[in-house]
């Protein structure tokens, strides 16, 4: 090969060759709304117990990190709470990476995962990158879960692995735990319950059902409501043996002593670092009704985000936004916009660059 070989000449599989890399441009504006980020961060004092633990993580930074997370687990453990035990809980970088391993451990050439779209745009990227078929059904009007397509659609393709995103993302929409339950009882293969949004919903946990359903799996991270994004740890809850199919995929070491030590930071300062939460649940209903008044559509939302439409030029609408120092997300049905959830005031600032936007003016 030439010493600087093009993009088009590398010997790449050609699902990776036509594909870009995933995510939503990183711009510094005043107002980020759109990665679904807590807009609060950690404060002072907790900060200083994480430099205290980086500062004591150090001392040992030549050895590899414990390999199993045990004490990261135990604490996951006891915040998930429903008497789960540290075999029960596996964390990784990221509920990312928690979905990677779960397709490397069940997925797979020849198997595929099914998912209910609009839903979250890196499920289809974690098929690719793990050789499984990608399967979606797709949701009502209101983007709820069919009952009876979706039992069809697993009766009649057997996917390896089903996937619901509960709240969905991009839409906010939750769904009947007895589905959930039904879900599982009728799926060859595992049902993974993407509850990533979980703590902003008033909807009981898919956790509940661990205990009655061996092919069950929970996943959750600490990016969203525990304002972790930075963080990176997402972990995952199921019967003892899923765990185990888990750790047999993962790479060594691959949460580094830096990251569990201040996760653990994290985790022992739970209530000040949820802490936000109970304000960004009353943020994103003012939000919703705000944006009602103004004439549009808006998706009830159970997440830190919610989803309006319908604009005919969605495009411009989001570039009008960028303009005026707003960053949105670009997502989800034609003719719809995602807003993370922010502070008061970075939603004021939202929605009175949206009405400048619609009204075709600049001030
Ligand atoms: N699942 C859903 C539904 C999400 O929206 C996200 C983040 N946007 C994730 C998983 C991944 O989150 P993380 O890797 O930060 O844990």
């Amino acid at each position: 090969m030439r010493p600087n070989p093009d993009w088009s000449e590398l010997p790449l599989r050609p699902e990776v060759a036509q594909a870009q890399p995933y995510g939503a441009p990183q711009l510094d504006v005043p107002v980020r709304l759109n990665v679904n980020e807590n807009p609060y961060p950690p404060s002072q004092s907790v900060r200083a117990d994480m430099a205290a633990a980086v500062l004591a993580a150090s001392a040992s930074l030549n050895r590899y990190p414990d390999r199993e997370a045990l004490d990261l687990r135990q604490r996951l453990a006891g915040y998930l709470g429903h008497d789960l035990t540290v075999d029960q809980v596996w964390a990784a970088n990221g509920s990312n990476e928690i979905m990677i391993e779960i397709l490397q451990a069940f997925g797979g050439p020849g198997r595929s995962v099914l998912t209910f779209t609009p839903s979250y745009s890196m499920y289809p990227e974690y098929a690719r990158d793990t050789h499984t078929t990608y399967l979606t059904s797709p949701r009502t009007a209101d983007f709820r879960i069919d009952p009876a397509t979706a039992l069809d659609t697993i009766v009649h393709q057997g996917p390896a692995v089903v996937v619901v995103a509960r709240p969905n993302n991009p839409t906010g929409t939750p769904t009947d735990l007895g589905l959930i339950a039904r879900l599982a009882e009728a799926s060859p293969g595992m049902v993974v319950v993407d509850e990533a949004y979980q703590e902003f919903s008033d909807q009981p946990s898919a956790l509940d059902l661990l205990g009655q359903h061996g092919n069950l799996i929970v996943t959750r991270t600490m990016s969203k409501a525990f304002a972790f994004a930075g963080g990176r740890v997402g972990y995952a809850a199921a019967h003892p043996a899923v765990i185990d199919a888990l750790r047999v995929v993962r790479l060594p070491y691959h949460l580094s002593a830096i990251t569990q030590a201040v996760a653990a930071v994290a985790l022992d300062h739970a209530t000040e670092m949820l802490a936000g939460v109970a304000e960004l649940v009353r943020t994103r209903d003012a939000t919703v009704e705000r944006l009602r008044q103004t004439g549009l559509d808006v998706v009830d939302s159970q997440a830190n985000f919610c989803l309006f439409g319908p604009l005919a030029d969605r495009h411009a609408v989001w570039q009008g936004l960028l303009d005026r120092g707003v960053l949105v997300r670009e997502t989800g049905p034609a003719g719809y916009l995602r807003v993370s959830i922010g502070t008061p005031d970075d939603m004021d600032r939202f929605l009175v660059a949206l009405a400048q936007v619609r009204k075709g003016r600049d001030t």
